[in-house]
């Protein structure tokens, strides 16, 4: 069942409970996605980003027809929309939420461009996620992991004058592979989530990040969770045995990589209470 990422993470604020959003690569790693939901009752989030597939509408309408298919309610939502251009592409291609990345710009500019595509995104029912402070990368973690992150009475005027649906904040996690130790500044998150009232947060750079420090992210008011090279990672480790058979059935070899996928994201929906939280129409 095919529904918006506003309608999954207000829920998830109301019930207390975070839900997973993995980026898929193929064709395969969405079914794994849209199976782990299912087999485990949860809603769930599907990231796509725009550089991912050479024809975006056509990967979009795919899971669009697959989601629909599924009785678990599944929000497709165009992760990291740098341009207005991969933005406008993400909503003509189907989905159902796109995200509105200006962090690297001026607060100014990241506001006007925020509220542009809020105004298109509204009318047409789709919601918006946006960044404010900016996550960066973990392989420069002593620098991106204590600047640019979000100050709380700046968030929630930004969600004041926007109208975004949600928010992705910085409160010390980084993309990729961190060098060195993730430290999350908490009482930040705190402070953040007392100014932002009702609006769902989101938590960009969740792999790597630990178990606890996840776990504790989302009892302290993150609904959505990004994963994209943990997974990844977790198949490839799933390969590595594989090929050490010189003998490998190569039709094994897709099922191979989605089992480690599959596995370290059901991992996280159970570790986020997402699971069983799959409602009806
Ligand atoms: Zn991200």
């Amino acid at each position: 069942m095919l529904v918006t990422m506003a309608e999954i993470m207000n829920r998830a604020r109301a019930e207390g409970y975070g839900v997973t959003a993995p980026n898929v690569q193929s064709e395969d790693t969405v079914r794994a996605v849209i199976k782990v939901a299912e087999d485990l009752n949860a809603p769930m989030i599907i990231d796509v980003n725009a550089f991912i597939h050479p024809d975006l509408p056509w990967f979009i309408q795919m899971i669009r027809e697959l989601s629909e298919l599924s009785p678990v309610p599944i929000a497709i939502n165009l992760d990291h929309g740098k341009t207005y251009e991969d933005v406008i592409l993400g909503i003509r291609s189907g989905c159902t939420s796109v995200m509105v990345d200006r962090s690297s710009l001026s607060y100014e500019e990241n506001l006007e461009q925020t509220k542009e595509i809020v105004k298109i995104a509204k009318a047409l029912g789709i919601s918006v996620e946006a960044e404010l402070g900016h996550v960066g990368m973990g392989a420069n973690y002593e620098v991106d992991g204590v600047s640019n992150l979000t100050e709380p009475d700046q968030a929630a005027k930004f969600i004041q004058e926007t109208g975004v649906d949600c928010l992705a904040v910085a409160i010390g996690t980084a993309h990729g592979r961190y060098k060195g130790t993730p430290h999350i500044d908490f009482e930040r998150l705190a402070q953040i989530v007392e100014a932002c009232g009702d609006t769902p947060l989101v938590l960009h750079g969740g792999s790597g990040t630990g178990d606890e420090n996840l776990a504790r992210a989302v009892r302290s008011g993150i609904q959505k969770v990004n994963l994209a090279t943990e997974l990844v990672v977790a198949g490839k480790e799933e390969l590595v045995e594989f090929f050490k058979d010189p003998n490998f059935d190569k039709w094994k070899l897709m099922p191979t990589f989605i089992k480690g996928y599959s596995d370290r994201l059901a991992h996280y929906v159970k570790l986020f209470g997402q699971d069983g939280k799959a409602w009806t129409r």
